[in-house]
C-alpha cells in the first residue's frame, strides 16, 4: 500500500537496518540514520531480537570493545547473524 506521507518516507527497511547493523554497532553512521534505525527497533521486533542477539554474542566473544576484535570479525559476524532466519 503506497505512502507518500513524511513520515513514511523517513522509515528504513529491515533489510536496510541489517545492513547497516555492523556500522550502527560501531558508531559509524551519521546521527540521522542511527536514529531511524533506532526508531526501526522500537518498531521490529525480528531487528530487535537480532540487535540484541548480536549484543549477547559479542558479550560471549568476551569484549565490549568492537575496535579491538579482529578487522572485518564484526563485519563477517553481523551478516551471517543477518542472514539466519529470525
Ligand atoms: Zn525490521
Amino acid at each position: 500500500m503506497p505512502s507518500a506521507n513524511q513520515g513514511e518516507r523517513m522509515k528504513i527497511r529491515c533489510s536496510e537496518v541489517r545492513r547497516e547493523l555492523a556500522n550502527y554497532m560501531e558508531d559509524d553512521v551519521d546521527a540521522e540514520l542511527r536514529s531511524r534505525i533506532e526508531r526501526h527497533f522500537r518498531e521490529c521486533d525480528g531487528c530487535n531480537a537480532l540487535y540484541d542477539s548480536i549484543r549477547k554474542v559479542i558479550r560471549l566473544v568476551g569484549s565490549e570493545e568492537i575496535i579491538e576484535l579482529p578487522a572485518g570479525f564484526s563485519r563477517r559476524l553481523y551478516e551471517r547473524l543477518a542472514t539466519m532466519p529470525s
